[in-house]
């Protein structure tokens, strides 16, 4: 066979294959493994917004649509924005993407040139690296404060002559920090101070305990240039409708209508009106499904404290980012092989030494899981 794509072929696999794949293994073994790796909530969609997608397809909505997303819902989508977000959306600054994940390539192929460098800030979620790869720019990785998880000006030295984005993502997928005032403050002077984007990935901004999450393009002069991605995955339980968006100047909006034309075409039509039900019907099903979020995580939090561990401020996502200190991956393998619960090592974010734990699982589970830890 002619050589393949080198691109590819120099983007790692993920850290969190290794046990992933283990524990599914064991699980065929008929070996009882709590998974606390899951990235997506345990609930099923709410019924309204099935309902909602099941008359869609039943009235004939299965044809091609706008590549920027049915009209009803780019339209929903900006009034959600100008309402909730802090900054006025239009309709035509919106784009429909196939998951907050694809708006994140499609943003980055949108602006990046070869050689330009994407900055991010660890822990950082597994796909923002191998999506600035593909878009065929380079990454630098800038590590956060590992108490408060928070920006300092340190972030300055990681900006260099190359650097064309920052990507922000708060609450945090691994450590469920959210980021204050002054960070984000430090984030948007560099910004504007180095004419960088910020990519502002706000996919858990529901999903929050007692801190309110502030989308950076509502911070002074930031609209202008900043994306910001959120999706129906984490605060509707939509993993797999696979409908997200991007809100960003009408010029980068553009780019990625290209990227999407000429590739997905959009996402799936009669899904996109389950999402319109999603941001106009009532909110409650949101707010019920934090709520027990946030019962888990009063549970998880002083769990591990009681086993003797520190975790990282987990005032939002569904994630306990548990400081285990050595050897991440060994101590991962340990609670897979030895206590049958499976965790993700926090190398795959860019910090070894950590592990995250995922609390969208029962709390039997969870229980069940801490008292196996235990006894490691
Ligand atoms: N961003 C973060 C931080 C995530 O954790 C995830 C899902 N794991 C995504 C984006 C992608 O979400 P979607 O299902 O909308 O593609």
């Amino acid at each position: 066979m002619r050589g393949l794509s080198e691109k590819i072929a120099g983007i790692a696999p993920s850290a969190t294959i290794e046990i992933s794949n283990a524990a599914k293994r064991m699980a065929k073994e008929g070996i009882d493994v709590i998974s606390l790796s899951i990235g997506e909530p345990d609930f099923d969609t709410p019924e309204h917004i099935k309902d909602a997608c099941i008359d869609a397809l039943r009235r004939g909505e299965t044809h091609y649509a706008p590549s920027a997303g049915i009209p009803e819902l780019t339209e929903a989508i900006a009034e959600k924005i100008t309402r909730e977000n802090g900054f006025p959306a239009r309709q035509d600054e919106v784009i429909v993407t196939c998951g907050a994940k694809d708006a994140i390539y499609e943003a980055m192929e949108a602006v990046l040139n070869p050689e330009d460098e994407v900055l991010l800030l660890d822990p950082s979620w597994v796909s923002y690296e191998p999506c600035a790869k593909i878009a065929g720019a380079k990454v630098r990785h800038h590590a956060l404060d590992p108490e408060t998880f928070q920006v300092d000006d340190t972030l300055l030295s990681a900006v260099g002559p190359r650097t064309r984005m920052i990507v922000v993502n708060s609450p945090s997928n691994p450590s469920g920090a959210v980021l204050n005032a002054d960070s984000l403050g430090l984030i948007a002077d560099i910004c504007r101070d180095h004419d960088l984007f910020a990519l502002s990935d706000e996919i858990y901004e529901k999903l929050v305990y007692g801190k309110k999450p502030v989308s950076v393009a509502s911070l002074p002069d930031m609209a202008e240039r900043t994306i910001t991605v959120n999706g129906f995955s984490k605060a509707y339980a939509m993993t797999g409708w696979r409908i997200g968006y991007a809100v960003a100047p009408r010029a980068v909006i553009r780019q990625m209508e290209k990227v999407q034309q000429h590739t997905i075409s959009h996402p799936t039509t009669f899904a996109m009106f389950g999402a319109v039900a999603a941001l106009r019907g009532s909110q409650d099903c949101v707010e019920a499904m934090r709520r027990e979020f946030e019962r888990r995580r009063d549970y998880i939090i002083p769990a591990f404290s009681d086993l003797g561990y520190t975790t990282a401020p987990a005032d939002g996502a569904f994630y306990a980012y548990v400081n285990v200190g050595g050897d991440d991956m060994a101590i991962a393998r340990s609670w897979l092989h030895d206590a049958h619960v499976a965790v993700t090592p926090g190398t795959a974010f860019g910090t070894p030494g950590w592990l995250r734990v995922s609390y969208a699982t029962s709390m039997e589970n969870l229980q069940e899981a801490v008292g196996r830890i235990a006894r490691v």
